[in-house]
């Protein structure tokens, strides 16, 4: 099957950039939110890094307005009927992405694929949800989209070859570097980020100041960014629910969530993406 049109299910910190990649490859694009501020708000930031790039003579105008005349929008998913692939990028939650994988089965071309970017959750248990399951499989892109190479491909359990090779095919041509991965919980990156990002902040909690904390495995262990500030790229809530499903996928309490990290998203502070996590953004916002 030949992919011509991408559906990209949710506008947020990755949908939007998923969008951005697969516009930038020349596929058409229906980016569907619940909210059209916040596909407003994804467009508005896929615009800016193009703009950017028009400054750095690194596109032309001309080269944006035709990528901007491949995304469309909505907020229905039955905006996918006429997709090939659906890429599911909403919240990280099994009971709603099981729902939302029920409707797209039934919404979608019976050969279109659809695909999860969920960062840790068993493709298999959303699978079977769309009642389409060798057609199911895991692509779990990294943030920010438009920068990080790697695409994780994972397959459930019927996930079929020809799934796979679509969708390896598929992430070499929107640029990205594809690894196949295995359904584990957090496949390979997430598997080993996310007890580092818990760990720091259990030592926050201790008492060691977030800067120390980051400043030191930048120095020391020749990380690009601390584990505090990558928690709050990646989103503090984000972060919450993948420590809450390896907890109960291993049944072992070394996965258990820093309670900073419970609370911090009971506040409403999930990141950059709201401002403030486990630093204050509001400043340069
Ligand atoms: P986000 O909160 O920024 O965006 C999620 C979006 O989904 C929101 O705009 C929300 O309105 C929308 N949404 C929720 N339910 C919906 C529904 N039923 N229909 C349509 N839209 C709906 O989250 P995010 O950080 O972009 O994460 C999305 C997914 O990608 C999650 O599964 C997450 O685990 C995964 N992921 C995140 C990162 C990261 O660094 N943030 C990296 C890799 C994978």
């Amino acid at each position: 099957m030949e992919i011509k049109k991408i559906g990209v299910l949710g506008a947020g910190t990755m949908g939007a950039g998923i969008a951005q990649v697969c516009a930038q490859s020349g596929y058409q694009v229906i980016l569907v939110d619940i909210e059209q501020a916040i596909i407003d708000k994804a467009l508005k930031t896929i615009n800016k890094a193009w703009g950017k790039a028009v400054e750095k003579g690194k596109l032309t105008e001309d080269a944006v307005q035709k990528m901007q005349s491949l995304i469309t929008t909505g907020t229905d998913p039955k905006d996918f009927a006429d997709c090939n692939i659906v890429i599911e990028a909403i919240v990280e939650n099994m009971e709603i992405k099981k729902k939302v994988f029920a409707q797209l089965g039934e919404i979608c071309r019976p050969e279109a694929i659809l695909a999860t970017n969920t960062s840790a959750l068993s493709i298999t248990e959303i699978a079977v949800a769309s009642k389409r399951a060798a057609q199911v499989v895991g692509m779990h892109f990294f943030n920010p989209v438009p920068v990080m190479k790697l695409v994780e491909i994972i397959p459930g359990v019927e996930t079929s070859q020809e799934t796979v090779d679509i969708v390896t095919d598929l992430s070499i041509k929107i640029g990205k570097e594809p690894v196949p991965a295995q359904e584990t919980p957090g496949f390979i990156v997430n598997r080993l980020l996310l007890p580092y990002i818990n760990e720091a902040a259990h030592l926050l909690q201790e008492g060691v100041p977030a800067e120390q904390i980051d400043k030191a495995m930048m120095l020391g262990a020749n990380m690009p960014m601390g584990p505090l500030a990558l928690a709050d790229l990646v989103g503090l809530d984000v972060c919450l629910n993948i420590c809450e499903y390896f907890w109960k996928e291993f049944g072992d309490s070394k996965y258990r969530p820093a309670l900073i990290l419970r609370n911090k998203v009971r506040a409403g502070h999930l990141g950059r993406k709201t401002g403030k996590g486990i630093y204050d953004y509001t400043k340069s916002l």
